[in-house]
């Protein structure tokens, strides 16, 4: 028969949101159950140097996320391998199934679910999707050692993105829409220095291209936003780097969203719209979205859990 398991509260995802709820929910002796979901330790452990977390001069993502796990384990946080599939707060306790068949009862949950990448939408890109498209270059970029690559975007992402892919590519095409980037000045200035990189600015992906067998890119075709005119960009790898969006699935149809689905807190408060839910993180934060400002709303989240189980109970 599948296990139930309760718990005072509930943190579901693994990035710096949940994993610093674990550590505070930990030490306010709640015993907190946290689930990681598909991606452990979140959307840095698809990267390679941190630069801002506080205390670090230089941190590996993927080594940032271990310590932090082991930190909220070492607190007292049990953490737990599964896959959040529905989630019911229509009554207390809230109720979590889990993909292995658990279910999960609790008095407070933690929304912690993060991002996921966004993709163009483009027939071919999905056709190629695995096969010289890709949304994470510390995950494929060896496989274009040698090969030229087009990254598509203007933020940080796109531009650590392109960077990265210098150390495989014998040179990358960063092709964004606009002239003007998004991402941080000390980025910017990189990618300017870098020999291997060119800029194609306002352009668009317009179509990936490639064989059928094997499945492989060849090229994208790109189009002028303001001309019109489509030109062939030959290249082997297309790496996708156009933001993200919440990962909302569990809560867009019973929790108030804004600004594109992110979830709404009251100000200044991690509290959604249903009491003993709280959000916390990239999955509610449209504005910031960075690896401290995740964390210190996981912090939050986890002390108006506390406070709110606390004033029930007397
Ligand atoms: P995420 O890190 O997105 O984690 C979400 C978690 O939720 C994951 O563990 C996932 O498995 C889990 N989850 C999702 N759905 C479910 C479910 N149904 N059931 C259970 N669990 C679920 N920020 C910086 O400050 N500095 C940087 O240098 C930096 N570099 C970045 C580089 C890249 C390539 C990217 C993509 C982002 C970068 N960011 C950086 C942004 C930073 O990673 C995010 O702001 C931060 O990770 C958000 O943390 P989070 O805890 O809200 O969610
Ligand atoms: P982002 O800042 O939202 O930038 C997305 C970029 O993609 C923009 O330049 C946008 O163009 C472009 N874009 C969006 N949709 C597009 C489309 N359909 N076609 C073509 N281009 C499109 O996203 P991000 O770079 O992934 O960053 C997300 C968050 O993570 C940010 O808060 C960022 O600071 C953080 N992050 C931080 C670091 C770091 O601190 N080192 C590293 C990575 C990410 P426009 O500019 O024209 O809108």
């Amino acid at each position: 028969m599948a296990e139930t398991r309760h718990t005072k509260v509930l943190i579901i995802g693994s990035g710096p949101a949940g994993y610093t709820a674990g550590v505070y929910a930990s030490r306010a002796m709640l015993a907190p159950i946290l689930v990681q979901g598909i991606e452990p330790g979140g959307q840095l452990t698809t990267t390679t140097e941190v630069e801002n977390w506080p205390g670090d001069t230089e941190v590996q993502g993927p080594d940032l996320m271990v310590r932090m796990e082991a930190h909220a384990k070492a607190m007292g946080t049990e953490i737990i391998g599964d896959i959040i599939t529905s989630l019911d707060l229509s009554e207390r306790p809230f109720k979590a199934q889990g993909d292995s068949g658990t279910l999960y009862s609790c008095d407070a949950v933690i929304l912690a679910t993060g991002a996921r990448a966004k993709w163009l939408g483009l027939p071919s890109e999905e056709k190629f999707k695995g096969f010289g498209v890709s949304a994470c270059a510390t995950c494929d970029g060896f496989f274009y050692r040698g090969q030229e690559i087009v990254v598509v975007g203007g933020g940080n992402t796109a531009v650590e993105e392109a960077l990265f892919l210098t150390n495989f590519a014998s040179k990358v095409t960063l092709v964004h829409r606009r002239d003007t980037l998004r991402s941080e000045k000390i980025l910017q200035d990189r990618l300017m220095k870098n020999p291997k990189i060119e800029t194609l600015w306002f352009h668009e992906i317009e179509e990936v291209y490639g064989t059928d067998m094997p499945l492989g890119v060849e090229g994208v075709k790109v189009k002028h936003t303001q001309t019109g005119v489509i030109t062939d960009l030959p290249c082997k790898g297309v790496f996708v780097a156009i933001g993200h969006a919440p990962a909302n699935e569990l809560v867009k149809d019973t929790l108030q969203t804004h600004m594109g689905g992110y979830v709404l807190t009251k100000p200044d408060s991690t509290e959604t719209s249903i009491p003993g839910v709280f959000a916390a993180g990239d999955l509610t934060d449209h504005k910031y979205r960075q690896a401290v400002t995740s964390a210190g709303m996981g912090c939050m989240a986890a002390l108006e859990a506390e406070r709110f189980l606390a004033e029930e109970n007397s």
